[in-house]
């Protein structure tokens, strides 16, 4: 839609003004940078930092409902700028130029109602939100959107020629990092670190494939995400994991939709999201508490972090009464939510401070967390996968969680649980062809169940000539040999024979 086809009130805002006063502040002692630098760690003390807009206060000169309205108009604007995260761009990172804006299809993914079998099995409404509907199939496309932008603006900011970007991850965020370093050409030169034997092989062949320097190292990801940490510290290396503050801003797009899929209608509604390092679950309570600020929304959903029991640093902290929470980090057992498979969270310290406010402000119940088993993973993902839903495992863990918080009484009459599959079901099929070869018992404590199970069948000793690739069959054969698979199949299938016509 073009501009001037818009409502007259709404048209002088579609393409938002670079503006805000957004710097890094250090969670730790409070000082504050400049957003013109690249910094992961407070140059005065070493602590954490978060992006924090101190203007944000212009945003309540207009009510909730112009941004609400403005909002939904905006996703009819054919500016590719603004047709992923940065839709939201008062709200997200409003310093960045349109022209500097990277937008390679992310964002805006559908939140899907359970089908009616489903949520028959499960006895309790939810939907799915499909995250692995993003370009690099997972979410981590969202914080790199913001990321990358940010790069771009410095590198036409500064003048500078290239720069080279590296990552830990358990997958997905090096995947995402190294296609969004792609997108810049050869300004942005990506290195990937990943656990050796820990990322699955749809995952370590997109770095390759995005053409990243891909180092596979001992260990786990903990141990991984210390070598990058010195990298940072000690080269000039962009750094994208999400202890860049870039990445949370983008990962708060996924509470703007999730706001705006249900009508800004808040109130009912219980997030569930798997929890690894904390920037997802941190860029939730993030994004939601910004649209509380400026009454887009009335009330604050329930959020709820979901952990396996092999990966439950979060769960442990928060399962103690709040005087005595003590954060503890953890040895990771092999999970099959491999890509939250951490157990010591770089963004604990920001879950922290957010899930503080939260609580405040929305009331003791508002933020939980709460752990799955490994079984209860496989199960669930298979399950949804079963009812026409295909979530990853970490979606599976959201869904386990779910479920979980079902049995155990928490959910209230009326709420409605809104899923976060974080990453597309396709590059996690090894668990689930593990599980059907039911290979699990040893590594991830997981048996499987026959009713699960499924395995392909192959047609053979059918009494006739059987077609190959290299020997076709001539016609009078292919047709014996048609007739006979056809009858063997039937007969599998318990198939009745074709009746008269109309039966
Ligand atoms: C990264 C990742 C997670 C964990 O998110 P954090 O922000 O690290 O807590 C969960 N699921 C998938 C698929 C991921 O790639
Ligand atoms: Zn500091």
């Amino acid at each position: 839609m073009k501009i001037p086809d818009f409502p007259q009130d709404i048209q002088d805002y579609l393409l938002p003004t670079p503006g805000g006063d957004l710097g890094y502040e250090c969670l730790r002692c409070g000082e504050r940078f400049s957003p013109d630098r690249l910094l992961y760690v407070c140059p005065s003390c070493g602590g954490l930092l978060l992006l924090e807009d101190r203007a944000a206060g212009r945003l309540s000169e207009k009510p909730g409902s112009f941004w609400r309205k403005l909002f939904d108009y905006r996703l009819l604007l054919n500016d590719q700028a603004l047709k992923g995260v940065f839709a939201f761009h008062e709200f997200l990172a409003p310093l960045i130029p349109l022209e500097d804006i990277v937008y390679l299809g992310e964002g805006h993914t559908p939140a899907v109602a359970a089908p009616p079998a489903l949520e028959a099995e499960v006895g309790a409404p939810f939907y799915v939100k499909l995250d692995g509907l993003n370009p690099s199939a997972s979410f981590k496309d969202r914080g790199m959107a913001a990321a990358l932008s940010h790069l771009k603006y410095l590198l036409r900011t500064q003048n500078l020629e290239s720069m080279m970007a590296v990552c830990a991850s358990t997958g997905d965020t090096s995947a995402a990092a190294a296609l969004y370093g792609a997108s810049l050409g050869g300004k942005i030169k990506s290195a990937v670190l990943l656990p050796k034997g820990l990322v699955t092989p749809q995952q370590l062949s997109q770095p390759l494939g995005a053409g990243a320097r891909v180092f596979e190292l001992p260990g786990v990801f903990d141990d991984a995400m210390k070598v990058v940490e010195r990298l940072s510290e000690d080269y000039q290396v962009a750094l994208l994991n999400s202890k860049n503050p870039w990445r949370i801003l983008g990962q708060e797009s996924y509470a703007f939709e999730v706001a705006r899929q249900f009508d800004y209608e808040t109130d009912n509604l219980v997030l569930f999201a798997p929890v690894g390092n904390a920037g997802n679950i941190t860029a939730i309570l993030g994004g939601l508490l910004k649209f509380y600020a400026r009454k887009l929304i009335a009330k604050l959903p329930k959020v709820v972090a979901v952990q396996s029991e092999r990966a439950n640093p979060v769960f442990l902290y928060y399962n103690e009464p709040p005087q005595s929470r003590v954060y503890r980090p953890v040895t990771v057992g092999l999970s099959v939510a491999q890509a939250a498979m951490i157990g010591d969270p770089v963004s604990f310290p920001r879950l922290q401070k957010l899930a503080e406010i939260y609580l405040r402000e929305g009331g003791g119940d508002a933020f939980a967390a709460i752990q799955v088993t490994e079984e209860e993973i496989m199960e669930a993902t298979l399950q949804a996968n079963r009812r026409g839903l295909t979530v990853c495992t970490q979606g599976g863990e959201s869904l386990a969680g779910f479920k979980a918080y079902t049995r155990e009484g928490k959910l209230a009459p009326g709420e409605v649980g809104v899923l976060d599959s974080t990453a597309h079901a396709l590059k996690f099929m090894e668990f689930q062809n593990a599980y059907f070869a039911s290979k699990l018992k040893e590594d991830y404590g997981v048996t499987s169940k026959e009713e699960y199970i499924n395995a392909p069948r192959s047609l053979e000793s059918l009494g006739t000539k059987i077609p190959s690739a290299q020997s076709p069959l001539n016609p009078e054969e292919r047709a014996r040999y048609a007739k006979a698979a056809a009858r063997r199949i039937a007969a599998t299938l318990g198939l009745a024979p074709a009746g008269k016509a109309g039966t």
